[in-house]
């Protein structure tokens, strides 16, 4: 998957290339290529910035650079690509959206920095709109790092077993079931005899009652957005009763 980063700061991405992400790179699985505004300032300051009209505090990024930055990165996609703006006004990027982004080919994400970009920028320009959560990043470039990071993790071959992918928490509107490894006793606390037993069926119900339970627990709210079966509902409601006695 081809991504192409327009940002005034492209040495952030570096940290992209530890883990998972670094060997897709280094595999071709995922390309990020940068373009950096400034490279397209208009003026011999390199000026990519200016103040706000009417007035008011900060800086607002000025739309021509932006604009001659986004054009080559289009000319050098392989495919058409989706332009994404980082931004806290955008659509909340959830697993969701991981799943449908990872479908593309080519994405252009830019990554706004001061107090954002001109506005004609984003309506002559930008596709959609992500934001990563409901505060607010000094600029995008976490935020872009973020969807490049949970994007990656969807393409065949990236991770390495594909069925963790699958059972990742939110991939079914649930969270993961609670996972333990050696030794069998921490501190006194001892692992969940069915997941020594070897049955396979009595480990997979009960893995489906802790997610379940997980998700009632710490986010009853993917819950409630959940259609669940007759199976799911009597293990929920088994589970609830063992957490009220
Ligand atoms: N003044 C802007 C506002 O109130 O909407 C916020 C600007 S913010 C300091 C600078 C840049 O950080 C934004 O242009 C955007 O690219 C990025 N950013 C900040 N918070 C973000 C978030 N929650 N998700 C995605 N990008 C974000």
């Amino acid at each position: 998957m081809w991504f192409g980063v327009v940002s005034l700061f492209p040495e952030m991405f570096q940290a992209l290339n530890a883990g998972i992400t670094g060997r897709a790179l280094k595999d071709q699985l995922l390309q990020l290529n940068h373009w950096n505004p400034r490279d397209f300032a208009l003026d011999k300051h390199k000026s990519v910035d200016d103040r706000p009209y009417g007035g008011g505090p900060g800086m607002v990024m000025m739309a021509e650079p932006l604009r001659e930055a986004i054009h080559a990165a289009k000319s050098a996609a392989p495919t058409p690509p989706l332009v994404v703006y980082m931004s806290p006004q955008g659509k909340l990027f959830n697993q969701h959206a991981a799943h449908a982004l990872a479908e593309k080919q080519s994405i252009i994400l830019l990554s706004g920095r001061y107090e954002g970009v001109d506005e004609r920028l984003i309506q002559q320009e930008i596709d959609e709109e992500w934001s990563i959560g409901d505060y607010i990043l000094s600029g995008g470039e976490l935020a872009a790092m973020v969807v490049i990071d949970a994007i990656a993790r969807l393409i065949p071959g990236i991770v390495g077993d594909q069925d963790s992918v699958l059972l990742d928490s939110l991939s079914d509107g649930l969270l993961k079931y609670p996972q333990y490894t050696r030794p069998e006793q921490v501190n006194g606390a001892s692992v969940p005899p069915v997941l020594l037993s070897g049955h396979h069926r009595q480990i997979n119900t009960w893995r489906l009652k802790a997610s379940l339970g997980q998700t009632w627990l710490k986010r009853p709210d993917l819950l409630a957005k959940k259609q669940l079966s007759r199976e799911e509902l009597a293990l929920l409601n088994e589970f609830i009763e063992d957490f009220l006695q």
